[in-house]
């Protein structure tokens, strides 16, 4: 156990913990534990759904798709093996005493956890490994060919994980329940995640599985289908090069900016279930990779002008993107910091101040258009002729839609005036001068 990673509690507040209760979540999420069961089995249905028809000549998701595989060819064992040796080297990297300690925001209880901020370096130590598969000559295009196997067996992974989730959470004391998840129903509350920061030892699982196993797995999957893609063609599409790349670096810049994650309503309000180990060890990886699992299948021909207009508009959402997260977090960790001493705020009753001028004074979430941009990027070197591959792109914009509406409600509670003198200066949310 890494002393430096254990839970920041002395004695008399480990006392004081046991005290300190988290209130029951009245306002359900998600249509309530009914639209929570629903989501248990739509979210794997989608994966599969996705894959399936990625898989057949028209890719059309308006057609049904053939027969369905039988459950005996969706189950491989090697790929649920492969899988777990993958999370295990994951979590070996995660452990070695390399990186940095950063705290996290301050718990009811008063205390803050410390995180090992490493990803970066388990993103180059994978990156080594996968380029040393390559030199040993390893069938990486394995996993192409046995794909919608892999995404059942981490499917059955995140399931498992989140019933141990659930089973631990009801020995947690009360203090350590997720104010988002605490609704006494045990299946809204299993979706949800009931525990807000389980650890085992110092071992932090939500904080290992937002951006590891998930996020470096997508680039891995990524370099599986374009090394399909040679051995289809004998080099790579440019289409596939271009997507391949672009969500190379997202993750790269995810990684590199870990810290960031401790602020974000994923680990600050969201307790750990089957909502977050679902979408971090499934739905990341199988669906996010759709573009270069469809490139394979049906490889598109892309002009030059086609892909310079391209890297521009991933160029454009990248700036926007990276500018807005990073002048927020310049802010929220120094306001007098330099580049951004210069930028107008509001004053609020908890001493915080809102950014007006900037990025944060274009729209309220200057940091989802940049994503949303980013995201038609990955999708046009596929062409115009299918749905399929602007799925990531149709799914996330209503994800952020949502989770925008989430985090206006977070901030309308929390700032209450000052929020809406925001929103009377700043009128659009995500896009300027259309919503
Ligand atoms: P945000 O980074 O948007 O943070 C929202 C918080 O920022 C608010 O709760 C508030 O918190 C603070 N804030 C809001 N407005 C202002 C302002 N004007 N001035 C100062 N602070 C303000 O949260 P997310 O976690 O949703 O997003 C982080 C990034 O992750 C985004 O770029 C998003 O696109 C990306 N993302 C990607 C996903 C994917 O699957 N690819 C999924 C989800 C997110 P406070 O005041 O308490 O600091």
């Amino acid at each position: 156990m890494c002393p430096l990673q254990s839970y920041s509690v002395s004695m008399s507040e480990g006392n004081m913990a046991d005290k300190i209760k988290t209130p029951r979540t009245k306002e359900r999420e998600f249509g309530g534990a009914i639209g929570a069961l629903l989501m248990l089995i739509a979210l794997p249905g989608t994966v599969l759904y996705l894959l399936i028809t990625c898989n057949t000549e028209s890719a059309s998701v308006f057609q049904v798709p053939g027969p369905l595989p039988t459950l005996q060819s969706l189950w491989n064992p090697f790929a649920l093996i492969l899988l777990l040796c993958w999370f295990a080297l994951q979590a070996v990297i995660y452990m070695l005493p390399i990186g940095t300690i950063a705290e996290g925001i301050t718990l009811r209880d008063n205390t803050r956890l410390k995180y090992k901020i490493n990803a970066f370096y388990a993103f180059l130590v994978s990156a080594l490994l996968a380029g040393l598969a390559i030199k040993m000559e390893l069938h990486l295009s394995y996993v192409y060919d046995h794909f919608i196997e892999f995404a059942v067996a981490a499917a059955i992974i995140s399931l498992s994980l989140s019933i141990f989730l659930y089973m631990k959470s009801l020995g947690a004391p009360e203090s350590a329940l997720a104010p988002g998840g605490n609704s006494g129903n045990p299946i809204y509350d299993f979706f949800i995640g009931h525990e807000l920061n389980p650890r085992i030892g110092s071992f932090d699982l939500k904080y290992f599985c937002e951006l590891r196993p998930g996020l470096i797995g997508w680039c891995l999957i990524n370099l599986c289908f374009l090394m399909k893609d040679i051995e289809l063609r004998g080099s790579p599409s440019l289409s596939i090069i271009l997507v391949c790349g672009f969500q190379a670096l997202y993750v790269m810049d995810a990684l590199w900016h870990e810290e960031a994650i401790l602020t974000t309503m994923d680990i600050v309000h969201d307790g750990f279930g089957f909502m977050l180990a679902f979408g971090d060890l499934c739905w990341v990886p199988f669906t996010y990779s759709l573009q270069a699992y469809f490139l394979v299948r049906h490889p598109q021909e892309l002009s030059t002008l086609a892909a310079l207009g391209i890297v521009l508009l991933n160029g454009v959402g990248y700036i926007i993107f990276r500018g807005s997260n990073s002048q927020k977090n310049a802010f929220r960790r120094n306001p007098s910091d330099p580049s951004v001493a210069g930028l107008e705020t509001i004053p609020t009753a908890t001493g915080k101040r809102l950014l007006v001028s900037g990025w944060w004074g274009l729209v309220r979430h200057p940091n989802y258009l940049g994503d949303l941009i980013m995201a038609l990027a990955w999708s046009l070197p596929c062409g115009l002729g299918h749905i399929l591959p602007y799925f990531y792109v149709i799914y996330f914009t209503g994800l952020l839609i949502h989770r925008e509406a989430r985090d206006e409600h977070q901030c309308m509670k929390k700032y209450g005036l000052a929020w809406q003198e925001y929103c009377r200066r700043v009128p659009y949310r995500i896009f300027p001068y259309i919503y």
